[in-house]
């Protein structure tokens, strides 16, 4: 369980292959970051979404082993702390990714509300202001697991709602969840956000999926991560993207 290392998008966090993102790590853009620009500011994330990272997680999720919480939430406090020197002055409103009360109900916490708690304590006091009922999800997601990139961005779009307006209008807002897949979920997250008043949304999350290779065509693991569209991204520079 290491910290991811290496050229990565400047706003995602995806990895990059091109020598361009290691020579200017803070200016380079995915592909999909350059045709369409994300509803968040930036996304980091602490580990990439394997091995025992991803036990730890399904330990949480799945088998209700809550103290893995304290673990991930000390990785969740290291991708905020990549985030906080952008971040205002005064707090920022922390927003756990939320379930569906329903599925709230039946697994009696909320994993993401659960890291998040550790990642704030960990984090210098009154910097992050936890805001766990500001956002709801509306209706129930079917699972993301083996749909598209496309077919996720469709399944999520419209089940957030924010419930607390007041609580982002005007702020800036850290969305926090486990995993970084393709994104849909917490974009989706962040477009209410951003339609509710908030000046700007950043996402962190514990572990994120990334691209093995520059050349995949089609990646599809076991479990609960995505079946990529099969997009080879091409990076370039932010300032000859936004020249060309
Ligand atoms: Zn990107």
């Amino acid at each position: 369980m290491c910290p991811i290392a290496g050229g990565l998008c400047a706003i995602c966090g995806e990895r990059l292959f091109s020598p361009y993102a290691l020579s200017a790590p803070e200016s380079v853009r995915c592909g999909l970051c350059r045709r369409i620009e994300p509803a968040f500011v930036r996304a980091a994330a602490y580990g990439s979404y394997e091995g025992g990272l991803r036990e730890l997680i399904h330990l949480l999720k799945y088998a209700s082993v809550r103290p893995a919480a304290n673990v991930l939430g000390r990785m969740l406090a290291e991708a905020i702390a990549v985030l906080a020197p952008d971040f205002p002055t005064r707090s920022i409103a922390v927003i756990p990714v939320p379930l569906y009360r329903a599925k709230l109900r039946q697994r009696e916490f909320n994993h993401a509300e659960l890291i998040a708690r550790t990642a704030i304590k960990l984090t210098a006091p009154g910097r992050l202001h936890l805001c766990a009922g500001a956002l709801e999800r509306k209706r129930e997601t079917v699972s993301q697991t083996g749909l598209t990139r496309h077919q996720r961005r469709e399944n999520v779009r419209g089940a957030f709602g924010v419930a607390q307006a007041e609580a982002v209008r005007g702020r800036e807002v850290l969305v926090v969840d486990d995993v970084y897949t393709t994104g849909a979920t917490v974009s989706e997250c962040a477009r209410v956000l951003r339609h509710a008043g908030a000046t700007k949304v950043w996402v962190a999350t514990v572990a994120r999926t990334l691209k093995a290779s520059e050349h995949h065509v089609e990646i599809q693991f076991s479990g609960d991560t995505a079946v990529d569209e099969g997009l080879v991204t091409q990076e370039i520079p932010l300032a000859r993207a936004a020249g060309s």
